[in-house]
């Protein structure tokens, strides 16, 4: 929709930071079902065509990026080699399409992944139209993760302003597996223009039209950035971020239908701008995801309760009433 993809745009205003050092940090992750360490690289380049053009509701990652050309990229990897120790999983990540030929010539990208030649798997992240680079990269190594965020082509469109269908987005999908890579799916979890009851079903549909495809999906509770459509809709009480109750209601029901692995992490978990309950519980329930994400194991959600559950049903039931 042309409206909200010019409003996207121009709602930014002028962008003061630009960001030049990569973000360098290693973490615990799952391997082939094993928790390992991995090394997380996240590269300052000229970022998300898309971005350019207009870019998605909730995404504030234009902040982060600048003109970067060859020798600036090539800079920032050998900051990242200097702090590399060899774990065997390796996220290499841009703000952008770690595939895009603009964000990083080709000819970088496969040194890139040569430089990290002790890592078993590397992921990356692309949008569906640059998957067809990966012929020119020939790595078996890779996995790669697509946002999808909603497999509903009007949320795409009207809520998301994601600039694919879930269509195109399939295509991009189904060559990643012919390719014999891996394919993680990150899923938005209550984009805006939506109620908390349809934002948790769409989630759950998503699921459903790509458990086939997927081998890893990660759920994105939505969280406000500066400068985003979202967060204009937010300072005017007219969104809220979802609650934790509806996070772990779609990770349980993702889990009855999908076989791999379900992840899901929480930005600004706990706080205004992130997914929250009441304050009392938030804790609990963010340790709760954070802990099922390295182990799959949904007994973990037993054991959470608190007195907010009914406000929580409450609002489920009176959005839908007041929507009439
Ligand atoms: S969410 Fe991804 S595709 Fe959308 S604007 Fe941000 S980086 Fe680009
Ligand atoms: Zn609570």
């Amino acid at each position: 929709m042309k409206e909200l993809q010019d409003f996207v745009r121009l709602n930014r205003g002028e962008i003061i930071k630009k960001v030049k050092k990569p973000r360098i940090w290693k973490e615990k992750d799952l391997l082939d079902g094993r928790i390992v360490d991995s090394f997380v690289l996240i590269l300052r380049t000229s970022g998300c065509r898309w971005a350019h053009h207009s870019g998605c509701t909730m995404c504030g990652y234009f902040k982060e990026t600048y003109n970067a050309g060859e020798r600036e990229i090539m800079r920032q990897v050998e900051e990242a080699m200097e702090k590399y120790e060899g774990e065997e999983l390796v996220k290499i990540f841009t703000s952008g399409s770690f595939l895009d030929e603009r964000e990083i010539p080709i000819r970088i990208q496969k040194y890139i992944l040569r430089k990290f030649e002790a890592a078993e798997k590397i992921i990356i992240e692309s949008r569906p139209e640059f998957i067809k680079n990966l012929s020119l990269l020939e790595d078996e190594r890779l996995e790669v993760a697509m946002g999808l965020e909603s497999a509903n082509n009007k949320v795409l469109e009207y809520s998301i302003n994601k600039g694919f269908t879930f269509e195109q987005w399939m295509k991009g999908a189904e060559e990643v597996k012919e390719r014999g890579l891996s394919l993680k799916v990150y899923i938005l979890i209550k984009p805006p223009f939506m109620t908390e009851k349809d934002a948790i079903r769409d989630t759950v549909e998503s699921v459903e039209k790509i458990k086939d495809v997927a081998d890893t999906i990660s759920f994105n509770p939505v969280a406000i950035h500066g400068k985003t459509m979202v967060e204009y809709l937010w300072r005017r009480n007219l969104y809220r971020p979802p609650w934790l109750w509806s996070v772990v209601d779609v990770i349980k029901q993702a889990g009855k239908i999908f076989r791999g692995v379900v992840k899901c992490d929480v930005v600004a978990g706990g706080k205004a701008r992130g997914a929250h309950n009441c304050g009392q519980c938030d804790r609990e329930f963010l340790t709760a995801i954070r802990e099922f994400s390295l182990s799959q194991d949904y007994g973990l959600f037993k054991k959470l309760d608190c007195s907010c559950r009914e406000e929580w049903m409450d609002v489920l039931e009176m959005e839908e009433f007041l929507r009439g």
